[in-house]
């Protein structure tokens, strides 16, 4: 079978069709939307092909598939890059099953974070595009992180040649790991500032320096472009296809599914960006019948499955999954546009209705395409109640965005009967998160800080504390910048000064 070329083009408007690699160098389209591919590929190989493969020669052929204009060397050396020994499993992402679920855990790289996934692959995509397309400038990557991306993106930029790199993350809305994870980064090329707002502020005022053209010019002449590191970027949506492929794979070689047997996959969500990876790889082939979109109480999501109807304007609220704290999912714009036929007129109508009065409403033909699409939300009394009963049948602990997504299955699965197999993709080590977790496994841990947590955590479950958390209780803070939302802007330029 040849490969089709796949181009992509904007969600936003009919500009020229571009490459794989000048999507990813460019992040976000100059119209404000978003690249996709114009034509979704299907699988080439088949289930039972993948199920001999290992993590890096199914990534291979998913990617090769998404990524055309990429060489066969080029690709296979980003992979090689990426999925090595920064993992600390040689699986990179192990399916473990658990009670009436299968835990597809994406944690295992650098930040404890399925972030990870992406982000490993990411800066050697984007330096391999740059030498594509004879990119001279260096690269700014700017991030807004709602806290595990911006550790993710650090980790995978520090010392990259040709690049720096600047997160922005919100000072009051991230755990007290996730801030020392970051503000500890060492790299002559990183940058960390925490703003006086919360995620959707952050990701905004990232928006719109990105969209800024006189400062983009400026910074051009100074030698630097941006890109982005963010899930709107199509070079981190495409690795997270992988997973779905290599989890399916998974179950049919350990004889959990027949050939061809569908399955549901649950996924605890935020910015849109993992599902809508889930979404793809169904688009592509792979027999996923029901993806259940999982929030926590920002159930923007929850509310715009079931109505049809997104409003952001809401409370924003701080739970105990801060990574799903998200009232504005920027990914769901790329399933609007699939959902409108691919019509980039009607999806710029309903992003200007967003911008404009925080709230759009899908027709009813595109809601009868989003079937397949089932949401749910849990709130933190559900969040911590999984964990602890998780714990108490199984010994096996989850963090509190997986456990997001295990409450809204149990619930799924006592409303509609539904028992095909279900894949529930665990995004984050409960290390990262010890104090939420901790106290729902029990009222004792109440009061006691993080780093005392970790090592309880331990003892409890008998695993080794990660590396990623061992040093960080003495490590040194790097980065102390603090600014208004306002600010964003003047700081990107006092930093490339
Ligand atoms: C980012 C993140 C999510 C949400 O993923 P999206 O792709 O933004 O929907 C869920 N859990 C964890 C731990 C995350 O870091």
């Amino acid at each position: 079978m040849k490969t089709m070329n796949i181009l992509y083009q904007s969600t936003r408007s009919n500009m020229e069709a571009i490459p794989a690699s000048q999507a990813i160098l460019q992040g976000l389209s100059s119209d404000g939307g978003l690249f996709v591919p114009i034509t979704i590929p299907k699988l080439e190989s088949t289930v039972e092909e993948f199920s001999q493969m290992d993590y890096r020669q199914c990534a291979y052929e998913v990617m090769k598939l998404l990524l055309t204009d990429f060489t066969e060397e080029e690709l296979k050396t980003c992979i090689n890059k990426a999925y090595d020994d920064k993992f600390d499993t040689k699986e990179i992402a192990p399916l473990i099953k658990q009670g009436n679920g299968y835990y597809l855990e994406l944690f295992h790289g650098p930040t404890l974070a399925f972030k990870d996934m992406a982000l490993s692959i990411l800066p050697h995509l984007l330096i391999t595009s740059a030498k594509k397309n004879n990119i001279k400038e260096e690269i700014v990557i700017l991030t807004a992180t709602s806290g595990d991306t911006g550790k993710a993106a650090l980790e995978g930029f520090t010392d990259v040649e040709g690049t720096k790199i600047i997160v922005f993350y919100p000072k009051n809305g991230v755990s007290a790991i996730q801030e020392k994870q970051m503000i500890t980064q060492k790299g002559e090329n990183t940058y960390v500032v925490g703003i006086t707002g919360n995620f959707d502020q952050a990701q905004t005022g990232v928006k719109n320096i990105f969209n800024n053209r006189e400062l983009e010019k400026g910074l051009k002449d100074k030698g630097y472009i941006f890109s982005s590191a963010n899930s709107i970027n199509i070079g981190r949506l495409v690795p997270q296809i992988v997973y779905y492929v290599y989890s399916y794979a998974q179950l049919y070689k350990e004889g959990q599914i027949k050939k061809d047997e569908k399955i549901n996959v649950v996924v605890p969500t935020g910015n849109f960006g993992n599902i809508l990876a889930g979404y793809y790889a169904k688009c592509m082939g792979l027999p996923i019948d029901k993806l259940i979109c999982a929030s926590n109480e920002n159930k923007v999501l929850f509310d715009f499955f079931n109505t049809g109807i997104y409003d952001k304007n809401r409370e924003f609220i701080l739970t105990s999954s801060p990574s799903m704290d998200i009232l504005i999912s920027s990914n769901l714009e790329r399933l609007i546009f699939q959902l409108t036929g691919k019509d980039y007129k009607k999806t710029l109508e309903f992003m200007n209705d967003l911008s404009a009065g925080g709230k759009y409403e899908i027709t009813g033909q595109m809601k009868e395409q989003m079937e397949n699409i089932v949401a749910g939300y849990a709130s933190e009394e559900e969040t911590a109640k999984v964990i602890k009963e998780i714990f108490e049948e199984t010994g096996y602990v989850i963090d509190t965005h997986t456990a997001v997504a295990a409450s809204v299955y149990e619930k799924y699965l006592k409303d509609t009967g539904d028992d095909k197999k279900t894949v529930i993709t665990s995004t984050a080590s409960p290390y990262k998160f010890p104090v939420s977790v901790m106290e729902a496994i029990g009222t004792k841990y109440k009061g006691i800080g993080d780093f005392d947590l970790v090592k309880e955590l331990s003892n409890l479950t008998g695993l080794e504390v990660p590396k990623a958390i061992a040093g960080l209780e003495t490590a040194d803070v790097i980065h102390d910048v603090i600014c208004k939302p306002e600010e964003m802007e003047a700081l990107v330029k006092e930093i490339l000064k």
